[in-house]
This record gives C-alpha cells, sequence and structure tokens, in this order.
C-alpha cells in the first residue's frame, strides 16, 4: 500500500474541517504548476491556502491518477515527458479518449537536451492540440545542474515559436515565466497571445524575482502570467512560501494578485471566471 493512503484517512476526517476554518478567509486559488510529493501534506497546503486547483504532472502517470481519484475535481492530470522516445504515445492517446488526462507536460525534454523545436516532439504537441489541452513546458535557463544533457540555450523560449506556427491553437505557459530569457520571452508572449507563463520564479532570490516580475509587468503582461508554485517530492511547505512571496510583493495591486492567483489561469484553462470568485 502506498504510503499516503493512510493520509487520505486523515483527510477525510480533517479535510472538511479544515477547509471551513480556514480556507473560507482566503479568495480560491488555481495552482499551474505542481508534481506529486506527500499527498497529505500537499492537501493540507491547498485547503489552508485555498488551492481549488492544481495542474499535477509527473512521468509516474499512476500517481497522478492515484491522486486524482483521491480527491477528485482538484487536479488536472498531466503527463510529464522528459524524453519522448521514453513515452508511449499509445497509452497516452487512450487516457485523453478517456478524459483520464487534461494537460500536457510538463515537457521537460529540455533536461534530455531536446528544444522545444525538435522534430522529436511534433507527436507530443501534436496530441496536445488534438485534444485541446494547454501545455506546460520547462522552457528557460536555470535547472539540470545534475542532467548532463541539460542544456541552457536550448530553453530560450522563443524555440517554442515553430511550435506555435505548426499548431496554432495550442495553449502553452512556460515555465518561470522563460527566466531569465527576458527578451525572448516578452517577444513570444506579445506575438502569441495563446503563451501564458508561471510564476515559479519566486524561488529566485527575492530581488531577481521582483525584477523579472516588474519587467514583465512593464511589457504588458499582467494577464497572462499564472501561479505556479513548483511543488514537488519532498518540499510540500513551498506552497504556503510561493503565495506568501507574491502576496507580500508591494508594487502588485490586489486586482494584478488576484489575476496571478487565479483569473489569468481560468481563463488559460477556458473555465468559468466564477471559480475564482
Ligand atoms: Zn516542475
Amino acid at each position: 500500500m502506498r504510503h499516503w493512503v493512510t493520509g487520505v484517512g486523515l483527510f477525510l476526517l480533517l479535510g472538511t474541517f479544515v477547509h471551513e476554518t480556514v480556507a473560507q478567509d482566503r479568495l480560491p486559488i488555481i495552482d499551474m504548476h505542481m508534481h506529486p510529493g506527500s499527498f497529505t501534506q500537499t492537501v493540507a497546503a491547498m485547503d489552508h491556502y485555498n488551492i481549488v486547483l492544481g495542474f499535477l504532472s509527473s512521468r509516474r502517470l499512476d500517481d497522478v491518477f492515484e491522486w486524482v481519484e483521491a480527491l477528485p475535481g482538484r487536479f488536472i492530470a498531466s503527463p510529464q515527458v522528459r524524453d519522448p522516445a521514453d513515452v508511449d504515445l499509445g497509452r497516452l492517446r487512450r487516457e485523453y479518449e478517456a478524459g483520464r488526462f487534461g494537460g500536457m507536460g510538463e515537457i521537460s525534454s529540455q533536461y534530455a537536451g531536446i528544444a522545444a523545436d525538435d522534430p522529436v516532439l511534433e507527436p507530443i504537441f501534436a496530441l496536445a492540440e488534438e485534444f485541446d489541452v494547454p501545455v506546460l513546458i520547462h522552457s528557460h535557463g536555470t535547472g539540470g545542474r545534475n542532467s548532463p544533457q541539460f542544456r541552457i540555450e536550448i530553453g530560450r523560449p522563443t524555440r517554442i515559436e515553430e511550435v506555435l506556427i505548426r499548431h496554432p491553437a495550442l495553449r502553452i505557459s512556460i515555465e518561470a515565466s522563460g527566466f531569465p530569457f527576458l527578451e525572448s520571452t516578452i517577444a513570444l508572449m506579445l506575438h502569441y497571445p495563446n503563451v501564458y507563463g508561471d510564476l515559479s520564479t519566486w524561488k529566485y532570490t527575492r530581488e531577481i524575482f521582483e525584477w523579472y516580475l516588474l519587467r514583465l509587468l512593464d511589457a504588458g503582461l499582467g494577464s497572462r502570467l499564472m501561479f505556479g508554485s513548483d511543488v514537488a517530492e519532498g518540499r510540500p511547505e513551498v506552497i504556503g512560501e510561493s503565495i506568501e512571496a507574491i502576496e507580500s510583493i508591494s508594487f502588485l495591486t490586489q486586482v494584478q494578485k488576484r489575476d496571478i492567483f487565479c483569473n489569468n489561469a481560468a481563463r488559460f484553462l477556458s473555465l468559468d471566471p466564477v471559480v475564482c470568485q
């Protein structure tokens, strides 16, 4: 039996109580960047901060499905794709047909030295377009210290441009809003309105996080920036840390914060905006 199953029982006992006593003080949040880790602690944080929906991806597809089954309606299930050669496309197609997947990615092929515009990723993007699911892609300049095939340069967001030309209906969220490729990110997002960015940049230093966010806002992209904790195995506390990092930014208005925490993601996901109220 998986280690988190005992936690599910605890959640069922306490979940309603926690949700009613804490979350009602907070407006809804959508977390556009989550990976499975500790189920009990992650769900407790989601309830505490009123995260009503999380975009959840892993290469361990069964982990994703187990979370969805344990907490129906709170996650968008999505397969993480690193090297497309390792992906069972037939299975992915069956899962999309069955409605069990609602997203594509995190596509983390940068860790395998594969750029977004590499033809080997073409079937992955084609599948996302065919089933009209939102895509999350690791396309920026950090990460990969322990991955010998990782390359900084292929993470430049403009490498996604050819994908968008081939698949103009794709909705793509760029992890960390392309940090630190600021010019490339702004150019791509200004030209392609279906491109959004998540703010998992919160994990860098406060000065860098604020500096980068301010430049994106100055470029007029405030309606396409979304909250993303990048919570993963071993560090459930990053959910709270990432929310508080954004809440404490003095130059953001309440309207901008609500857009980042929920409204922009609801639009990106084609959800009824009432989900954010
Ligand atoms: Zn991630």
